[in-house]
C-alpha cells in the first residue's frame, strides 16, 4: 500500500478498495476478487507520486509527468478483436480490421488476466464518452498502471465528485500491460491483444502499454452503437467552432494535421480526435487531446506547448541530455512521441464540447507525393467519393534511401476503427449533405509541395492554416477557381496571405512531366482502391471518380 495515497483521501473504505466510489460497485464484481488493493478515482497528483514510486515515470521540467510505454509505442491493428457472438455475427463487418474472437475463448482469457492481476494493485477511474447527454456513455477504467488511470482521466470525460457515488458504468475496459498472452492457449496472434466484447460490454487489453488502445478501443465502440442503434454519424474528425457559432470539422488520417489545425486561437475547440454528428450537434466523444509532439515548438504550435504542464502525461519522449527539458527534436524511441492533456489545458476550449452542426468539413490529407493541391472545394460527389477513399500518403519509414511515399488507402479516414461496413457512415454522410445544401467540403493537402517527398517539402502550417481560414470567412467564395486535371477539383487562384504559386500544384514542379506522370499514378490507385466500394456507389460519386486515361 503507498504510504500517502491512502489516509489523505480515503473517503470510503471497504477492506482493499480505496477512494471515491459508488459504495455499490466493487472490483470483485468484475472478478478481481484478490487484488491487493483497488485505489478509485484517485486525484492526478495522487496518481503522479505512484508512477513516481513505482518507477515508471519522471516528473519533466514543465511539470508533465513523462512516461515510457513499453514494447509498444503505437497501436498494434492486427491485434484487435471483435468477439463474434449473436450481437455481432450479421452486424459487424469481419474484415482486415475486425478480427474475430470466440466467446468462450474470451471468457477464459479474461480470467487469467484477473488471475494475473491477483496479488497486485489496480488503478479504477469512473469515466464517460460523448459530451451529448443523450448518447453519454459511462466507463470504468481498471489498469495495472497508474500512468493509464491518468491518461484515462485526461482523455475521457470527468463526472464530478458529487456524481461518482451514484454511477452505474455501461462499459468496462481492463486493461494490464504486464500481462503476455500465449496464443496457442488463448486464441490470439501473439502475446498482446485489445478485444471488443460487445455483449459484455467490456474492452480487454493484455500486452501493450500504449494507452491508444484504452481510447481508441471507446472509439470503436462507440462507431457501432452510435451509428447502428442512434442514427448519429460518428466521425474521426477534429471539430471548433467561430465567434459566429459556425461549426468546422477536420477530418484526416494519423498526422494529416486534426489535432494541429483544430487548435486555433481565433475559434474554440470542441475536440481533436472523436465526434458525433447527431440531428442537430456535433459533440466530442473524448474529454482531452492526444496530440504529436515530434518537432513541438512553442512558435507553431502555442496552445499544444503551452498544454505541456502539470496534469499532462508524456509519452515515449527523451529528455535534453542531463537535464529534464523535453527535446521534442529526439524521436529515437519513436516517431510517434505524445502528450495527453485533459481539453480544458486549452485556452480556448469549448466544454461541454457540443456545437451546431457543421458549416465546413476539410478532409485533411498528407499526400507525400505532392500532386493534390493544398486546397480545393468539393462537390458533392466528391465529397463522398474522398470521404470513402479516406486517402493519405505517408513516408515509408526512416531507413535510409527510402523516400518513395506509399498510398493508405482508409474508408471514412478512420477505417481501423469502423465495426461497421463503410457504406454504413457514408450514408448517413451523404444524408447530412443532401439535407444541408450549405455546407462546403474542401479537400487540403497538408502534405508536399514542388515535388514528391525527396523533392519538395512539406506545406507551411503557416499557409494551411492562412487557407483554413480564409475558407472559413467566406473569403474562398469570392476569388477565381482553376480545375486540376485528371482529378477534376476546383483550387482558387488566389487566397489571403498565401502565395498564389503554391495554390495549383503542377505549377510548384520544376519538372512537369514528372508531376503529370505522378498524378495519373496516384489516380489509377484511386480508381483500383475504389472498385470494392463502386458496386454500392451512386452514379454522381463514380462521376467524381479521377479520371485515368485507358491505355490502348
Ligand atoms: P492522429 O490521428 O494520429 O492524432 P492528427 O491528424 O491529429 O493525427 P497531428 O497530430 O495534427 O495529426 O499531426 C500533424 C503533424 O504534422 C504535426 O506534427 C504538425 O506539426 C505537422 N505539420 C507540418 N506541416 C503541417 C501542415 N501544413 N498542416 C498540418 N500539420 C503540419
Ligand atoms: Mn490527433
Amino acid at each position: 500500500m503507498p504510504f500517502f495515497a491512502v489516509p489523505k483521501k480515503e473517503i470510503l473504505k471497504t477492506m482493499n478498495e480505496y477512494g471515491l466510489r459508488n459504495p455499490k460497485a466493487s472490483v470483485a464484481d468484475l472478478g478481481l476478487k484478490n487484488v491487493s488493493a483497488a485505489y478509485w478515482n484517485l486525484s492526478v497528483a495522487e496518481l503522479v507520486e505512484e508512477v513516481i514510486v513505482k518507477g515508471e515515470g519522471e516528473l519533466t521540467d514543465f511539470g508533465a509527468l513523462a512516461v515510457d510505454t513499453g514494447e509498444f509505442t503505437g497501436r498494434s491493428p492486427k491485434d484487435k478483436f471483435v468477439v463474434c457472438d449473436a450481437e455481432t455475427e450479421n452486424s459487424v463487418w469481419w474484415s482486415d480490421v475486425n478480427f474475430k474472437f470466440d466467446p468462450e475463448k474470451f471468457d477464459k482469457l479474461y480470467n487469467r488476466v484477473t488471475a494475473y492481476l491477483a496479488g497486485k494493485e489496480v488503478y479504477v477511474r469512473d469515466c464517460y464518452a460523448c459530451a451529448d447527454p443523450r448518447y453519454r456513455l459511462n466507463i470504468r477504467v481498471v489498469t495495472e498502471s497508474p500512468y493509464q488511470s491518468i491518461f484515462a482521466n485526461n482523455l475521457f470525460l470527468r463526472p464530478t465528485n458529487d456524481e461518482i457515488p451514484s454511477l452505474e458504468k455501461d462499459w468496462t475496459i481492463l486493461a494490464a500491460p504486464g500481462f503476455k498472452a500465449d496464443k496457442d492457449v488463448d486464441g490470439t496472434r501473439q502475446h498482446n491483444f485489445a478485444i471488443i466484447n460487445f455483449t459484455k460490454k467490456i474492452i480487454l487489453i493484455g500486452g501493450t502499454g500504449y494507452t491508444g488502445e484504452i481510447k481508441k478501443g471507446i472509439f470503436s465502440v462507440l462507431n457501432y452503437v452510435l451509428p447502428h442503434h442512434n442514427n448519429v454519424l460518428s466521425m474521426h474528425c477534429s471539430a471548433n467552432i467561430g465567434k459566429d457559432g459556425d461549426t468546422a470539422i477536420f477530418f484526416g488520417l494519423s498526422g494529416t494535421g486534426k489535432t494541429t489545425l483544430s487548435a486555433d486561437p481565433n475559434r474554440g475547440l470542441i475536440g481533436d480526435d472523436e465526434h458525433g454528428w447527431s440531428d442537430t450537434t456535433v459533440f466530442n466523444f473524448e474529454g482531452g487531446c492526444y496530440a504529436k509532439c515530434v518537432n513541438l515548438s512553442a512558435e507553431k504550435e502555442p496552445q499544444i506547448y503551452n498544454a505541456i504542464r502539470f496534469g499532462s502525461l508524456l509519452e515515449n519522449i527523451e529528455f535534453i541530455d542531463g537535464t529534464t527539458a523535453v527535446d521534442f527534436d529526439n524521436i529515437s524511441k519513436t516517431e510517434n512521441t505524445r502528450v495527453a492533456y485533459p481539453i480544458d489545458f486549452i485556452d480556448n476550449a469549448v466544454e461541454p464540447s457540443v456545437a451546431g452542426t457543421p458549416k465546413n468539413i476539410f478532409f485533411l490529407t498528407c499526400d507525400a507525393f505532392g500532386v493534390l493541391p493544398p486546397i480545393s472545394r468539393l462537390t458533392t460527389g466528391q465529397a463522398m467519393y474522398n470521404f470513402i477513399s479516406g486517402y493519405t500518403a505517408k513516408v515509408a519509414g526512416t531507413e535510409v534511401g527510402v523516400t518513395e511515399p506509399t498510398t493508405t488507402f482508409s474508408a471514412c479516414f478512420g477505417k481501423a476503427f469502423l465495426p461497421l461496413h463503410p457504406t454504413k457512415y457514408a450514408e448517413l454522410l451523404g444524408q447530412k449533405l443532401e439535407q444541408d445544401k450549405n455546407i462546403r467540403v474542401w479537400l487540403v493537402n497538408t502534405g508536399w509541395s514542388g515535388g514528391s517527398y525527396g523533392v519538395g517539402s512539406r506545406m507551411k502550417l503557416s499557409y494551411t492554416r492562412a487557407m483554413i481560414t480564409a475558407a472559413l470567412n467566406g473569403e474562398l467564395d469570392k476569388v477565381k477557381y482553376d480545375t486540376l486535371p485528371v482529378f477534376g477539383l476546383q483550387f482558387p487562384t488566389s487566397c489571403p496571405n498565401v502565395p498564389s504559386e503554391i495554390l495549383n500544384p503542377r505549377e510548384t514542379w520544376a519538372d512537369k512531366n514528372a508531376y503529370d506522370n505522378k498524378i495519373a499514378d496516384l489516380a489509377a490507385k484511386f480508381v483500383k482502391n475504389f472498385e470494392q466500394y463502386a458496386s454500392q456507389a451512386n452514379t454522381e460519386i463514380m462521376a467524381a471518380a479521377p479520371k485515368v486515361a485507358v491505355v490502348a
